[in-house]
């Protein structure tokens, strides 16, 4: 996009669908908001978790940044943005599910994997990126010998299953959860196929739960 006049036609598109077709909804709106669902996605273009749902203004919370991470609780000193956009929108919005959704090339994952044949990542990235270490640690263990790509893949989806476990950490978070008031999911979205695979804790495997959209049309 070389110019951002684009952005503002798209602005009055929005305007048109969601205050000139949709007049109730900016109506509920304006009284505050009431999401089910807190979304933490990458900060990927690719990849807008309201776009890819087919999501109203107000069905989601979100949080985005690099690699769709949640870093452990962890309190003092700091800007704890991911933490704080965690505890308003199960404290204060009482969200009843939170989804990591991490995705298929994923760039930040992509950084950390690289990191371990030494290329560098930047001031911020390498240490936020971190976070999922013991997701890249196990993947290495686990798929020693395989390519570097199938190692991603694995890792991508590894990345998500410690951010679920670092939501855990939080005890706000783990309360609600033991309680059965709020639900911890877990999806990777492919780029290239748009299927989308849901984490099962029962088989501990991502299955399909959307197919890809090949799959969709030849099966309708
Ligand atoms: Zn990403």
């Amino acid at each position: 996009m070389s110019d951002i006049s684009k952005l503002f036609s798209g602005i009055a598109r929005f305007q048109q669908l969601h205050y000139g077709e949709n007049p109730e909804l900016a109506d509920r709106l304006k009284s505050g908001q009431r999401p089910n669902a807190l979304l933490i996605g990458c900060s990927d273009s690719r990849v807008d978790p309201a776009l890819l749902t087919d999501c109203a203004p107000g069905d989601l919370f979100m949080v985005r940044n690099v690699a769709n991470l949640v870093p452990p609780y962890e309190q003092g000193l700091g800007y704890h943005g991911v933490s704080s956009a965690l505890e308003y929108a199960v404290c204060f919005l009482d969200v009843k599910h939170i989804i990591v959704m991490g995705h298929s090339g994923c760039g930040g994952i992509g950084g950390l994997m690289g990191a371990t044949q030494g290329k560098e990542l930047g001031e911020f990235i390498g240490k936020w990126v971190n976070i999922a270490a013991p997701a890249r640690d196990k993947v290495l263990k686990e798929l020693a010998g395989k390519s570097l790509e199938e190692q991603t893949r694995a890792c991508e989806k590894e990345a998500i299953l410690v951010s679920l476990q670092n939501l855990l950490t939080f005890p706000w978070i783990e309360e609600r959860v033991k309680e059965g008031e709020l639900t911890l999911h877990g999806w990777y979205y492919n780029i290239a196929s748009g299927q989308l695979k849901y984490y099962n804790a029962l088989t501990d495997k991502f299955e399909v739960q959307v197919a890809s959209y090949k799959n969709a049309v030849e099966n309708s």
